[in-house]
This record gives C-alpha cells, structure tokens and sequence, in this order.
C-alpha cells in the first residue's frame, strides 16, 4: 500500500510509519515540524520507500499531491498535551480543526480510505465509570482551556462521521488512551516522561492534586498494532474506536513505581492544581477504556502491561541519557490557565 502519515515525525507517528516500512507499505510523511522531530525518524529516514515533506497539513495545494498518491492516510498531525494546549489554546484549536477538516475534504474528494487519530480526552470528565464509545460527552466548559482540545477532536470526529454518512467516505477513528513509549517527550507535560525525566535526573516527583486521579497508560506499539488491525477490516468503516490498555493506575502509585523501578532517590512531592497548571485548571479523575468494541470487532488485546511499559521506557530514556534539568511546574503558563 502507498499509505501517507501526518504528523508521522511525532511520538506515535514515527512509530507508525516504521511499523507499515516493516511490513512493505510505501510511506510519506507530512509533518511540519512544530513538535514533531526529524530524530523520532531516525532510523528509517534513508529507507528507500519512505519519503519525508516538511509542510503544514492545511497547505492544500501540498496536501492534495499526498493525498492523491496515497491508497490510505493516517491522520495524526495535532497540537498535542495539556501544558501546551493551555498556553497557545487559540493557535492550537485552529491548528487541530483546520487542518482535519483540510484533510478529511481532500480524502473525500479521491474517496481514500482514513484513519483519523482521536484522543480520550473527548470524553471529557466522563461519568466515573469505564468509557464506551457510544457513551455521551462530558466535556468542561468552554471558557475552561483545558477542555479545548478534546471539543476540537470532537468535532474531527463529528466532521469525519458526516462525511462517511453524506458522502461516503472510507474513514475509521480512534481514540487513543494515554499512549506513552519510548521517543515521547516530557516537552509538553505527559506525566509519564515527566516522572521517568525526574526520577532518573535526582529531582521531586510532581504529583498534582491528590495523585487520587487515575489512567490507563498503553505501549505505543499495541496502539499501533490496534490500528493497523482497524485499517485492515472493513466493518470498521464509518466506526468510533477507543485502542489502548485498560489497566488502571492512580498517578500517586504511578510515582511510587517508578521510583521503585529507577531505584530513583527523588522524593514524591504533591503540587496543587492551581500552582501547577493554574488557577480554574480542571483534570479527569478517573479514565478507563472499555476495549470491548475493538475486541469484537478485530480481535484486539493490548500485549504490554504496564510493569513492561515502564521497564522499556525507562531503558529507552535512559539509552537516550535523558537526564536533563528539572523545569519548574507551571512554567510558561499563562496565569489561570483559564481562557480570557
Ligand atoms: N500529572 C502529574 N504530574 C505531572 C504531570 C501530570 O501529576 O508532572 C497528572 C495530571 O494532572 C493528570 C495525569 O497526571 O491527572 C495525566 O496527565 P497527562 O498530562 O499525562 O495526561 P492527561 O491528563 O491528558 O490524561
């Protein structure tokens, strides 16, 4: 297959596009570069089916040329993580929407079959219990940043899902739980990095809040393998999917595991919310995936628990001597956190 990934220079992105390289797909990659990096390509940036443009996905006349060569597209390109959606919510909701619309009406028009990368987060503070995809929305307020990424995936998906049903277009979501790995970066505050930075760096680990706030981390390799199993089953057409591992943790255990695995002498140290992310900042305090429509659909399960995940995270980090300086919570936030 001739398959175009945007966004494949990113953390989940070039682990795609080095598994469809590995099974004989012929790869390009659109990405600009904003947070994606060259370096996550490193390894595969010489293949002689995988070609590489740096370009913005919403810089249409570049974007149909891809999306004309391609039989498939994997649409991952976003502004992504909390601590950067608070302090550029506006340049990353226009970003996020603008290009997925772009996108999606382009694949239209040639009928290509999509996969469009969604997030959890559209569920929002979700209802306690573990998240079905048919389940309603709960997402914050308007006037709450945090929230302003989940409602722009919202609306991708709400977008895609009309163009399947009024124009027929071959798209699959995803919704992605917590995807963590080896090559993602702490740049933009995932707690997991965060942890595994400062752990093996010497300094305190920050849990916000209470740490009573739970999540469900999942290796970048099962997301991956998930979606590929989507991308090759055709009643998944025109379907919502969450993919990730439904293994719960609370961020405090969290903490303590990895000080236990790095053998770290860190303390674990709580931060309030409002020092942290600023005042009116909202979290979900609890994000399960139900994995049963993808179980029945293609027979998925995740294979790499979260000991694992931890284990070949730290290695990773600690192969890439990855033991910077310590950032003060709360940097370069705007104060609030809350948008004007
Ligand atoms: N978190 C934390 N310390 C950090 C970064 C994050 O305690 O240094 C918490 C955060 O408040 C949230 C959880 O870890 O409850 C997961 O945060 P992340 O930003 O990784 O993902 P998301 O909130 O989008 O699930």
């Amino acid at each position: 297959m001739r398959v175009l990934v945007t966004g494949g220079a990113g953390f989940i992105g070039s682990h795609l596009v080095e598994a469809l390289l590995a099974r004989g797909d012929s790869v390009a990659v659109l990405d600009d570069l904003s947070t994606g990096r060259a370096e996550n390509l490193a390894a595969v940036l010489d293949h002689p089916r995988l070609a590489f443009l740096r370009a913005d996905v919403r810089d249409t006349a570049r974007c149909a040329a891809c999306v004309e060569e391609a039989d498939a597209l994997f649409h991952l390109a976003a502004h992504v993580g909390v601590r950067r959606i608070l302090a550029h919510t506006l340049e990353s909701l226009l970003n996020n929407v603008q290009a997925t619309a772009a996108l999606l009406e382009q694949a239209a028009r040639r009928k290509r079959r999509v996969i469009l990368f969604s997030s959890s987060e559209v569920y929002g503070k979700g209802r306690g219990g573990v998240l079905e995809e048919s389940d309603d929305l709960v997402l914050g307020a308007p006037g709450v940043a945090r929230w302003s990424y989940g409602t722009g995936k919202a609306l991708d998906e709400t977008l895609a899902l009309a163009w399947h049903r009024e124009r027929g277009l071959p798209v699959t979501v995803v919704r992605c739980f917590n995807t963590c790995g080896p090559r993602q970066t702490d740049r933009y505050g995932m707690v997991l990095p965060t942890f595994i930075r400062q752990a093996l760096g010497g300094s305190p680990l920050t849990v916000f809040g209470d740490g009573g706030q739970t999540r469900c981390f999942s290796h970048v390799g099962d997301v991956v393998r998930g979606t590929l199993m989507l991308l090759a089953a055709p009643g998944s057409i025109g379907e919502v999917f969450n993919v990730g591992n439904d293994e719960e943790i609370a961020i405090g255990a969290l903490a303590e595991r990895i000080v236990a695995l790095t053998g770290s002498r860190s303390p674990i140290v709580r931060v309030p919310y409002a020092h942290a992310l600023g005042g009116g900042f909202e979290d979900v305090r609890r994000r399960v995936p139900s994995l049963a429509k993808i179980r029945a659909f293609v027979g998925y399960e995740p294979r790499v628990g979260l000991e694992e995940l931890l284990r070949l995270t730290i290695a990773a980090a600690r192969a890439e001597g990855d033991e910077r300086e310590p950032r003060t919570p709360g940097a370069a936030l705007p104060a609030g956190g809350r948008a004007p």
